[in-house]
């Protein structure tokens, strides 16, 4: 379809304490939050907080190469976090949007390999996606338009002062 679904960022804002809570409702306390970047990094955040975790990590990931091109696969980019504490026994991965659900599958296969608990949380999930998260704040088919990509980058206006 050519719905859309928009997220401003005072619903974000909303939408990341809501899905903290179904996860302290839930009794999971992670002790290391992984996000995704660069969607994954807002949550990742909101949720730190929310939750009162203060060790939060990222992973890069590459999937979407361009407008309409997709890697096969996506792929972890270096450096791939050897230096994250493992040690930590429960994880929480936090991306904005499960789609295929190829992103998070690789990133849990990754994490399930170091620790003993790894769970999900996403604002929204998909139906056909291959990942099923076990905290997700809302399900859509459409695509999502979220507040930090909606917008072009913003581009460098003129050498007006610093040039002179
Ligand atoms: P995947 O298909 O691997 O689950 O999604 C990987 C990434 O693609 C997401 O983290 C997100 O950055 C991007 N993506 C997937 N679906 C959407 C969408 O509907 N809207 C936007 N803005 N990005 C999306």
């Amino acid at each position: 379809t050519d719905k859309r679904e928009t997220l401003d960022y005072q619903t974000f804002g909303r939408a990341v304490r809501e899905l903290a809570q179904t996860i302290a409702d839930d009794g999971y306390e992670p002790d290391l939050i992984l996000s995704i970047a660069r969607g994954g990094v807002f949550v990742a955040g909101g949720l730190a907080y929310a939750l009162d975790c203060k060790n939060i990590h990222l992973v890069n990931v590459e999937f979407y190469t361009g407008v309409n091109s997709t890697l096969e696969m996506p792929v972890m980019l270096a450096p791939v976090p050897q230096a994250i504490d493992f040690s930590a026994k429960k994880v929480l991965i936090a991306d904005d949007v499960a789609d295929t659900g190829k992103t998070l599958e690789l990133v849990h296969t990754f994490c399930l390999s170091h620790v003993a608990e790894v769970r999900s949380a996403v604002i929204y999930e998909k139906s056909h996606s291959l990942v099923k998260c076990e905290y997700v704040w809302k399900r859509t088919d459409d695509w999502i338009n979220f507040p930090w990509s909606t917008e072009p980058p913003v581009v460098r206006r003129g050498n007006q002062v610093l040039d002179a």
